[in-house]
C-alpha cells in the first residue's frame, strides 16, 4: 500500500518532537511545574491527534533539516515561543479518507457490503 508524504516540512518544537518521536512527555517536567507540563502535555497530544485525524500520521523527518533556531510557530501546537524547530513529516495514513461525522453511514453501508459479499464467497467455495 502506497504511503504518500502529504507535508515534506512539518516543523515542530522540541517538546512535540518528544512527544512524537517517543510518546514521552516526562521531558516536559524540566522546564514547567508538574501542573503546566500536564496542561502543555494536553495541548500538544490534542493537536497530534487533531492533525492524524485530519491529515495523517506524524513521524520524525531528518535531523540536518531541523532548524537551529526560528520564530514560526511550531506546525503541531503552535507555540510562538522561538527556539529549535525539528523536522517532521506527515503521512497519509493508506487508509481511505474517513472524516468524521459526514461518512457515518457510508462507512456502515460498505461495512454491511464487506459482510454479505463475504458470505457470497463463502457460499461459492462451499
Ligand atoms: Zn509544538
Amino acid at each position: 500500500m502506497p504511503v504518500d508524504i502529504i507535508d515534506d516540512a512539518f516543523m515542530v518544537c522540541t517538546d512535540c518532537l518528544m512527544i512524537i518521536a517517543n510518546d514521552d512527555a516526562s521531558g516536559l517536567d524540566y522546564s514547567l511545574s508538574e501542573e503546566d507540563a500536564a496542561k502543555r502535555e494536553k495541548v500538544i497530544r490534542e493537536a497530534m491527534a487533531g492533525i492524524q485525524r485530519e491529515e495523517g500520521q506524524i513521524v520524525v523527518g531528518e535531523s540536518d533539516r531541523d532548524d537551529e533556531f526560528s520564530a514560526r510557530p511550531c506546525a503541531c501546537c503552535g507555540t510562538r515561543l522561538a527556539g529549535q524547530r525539528h523536522h517532521c513529516v506527515i503521512l497519509s495514513s493508506g487508509r481511505e479518507a474517513w472524516p468524521p461525522g459526514r461518512s457515518g453511514g457510508l462507512l456502515a453501508g460498505h461495512l454491511l457490503g464487506s459482510f454479505v459479499l463475504g458470505i457470497q464467497a463463502g457460499l461459492g467455495v462451499e
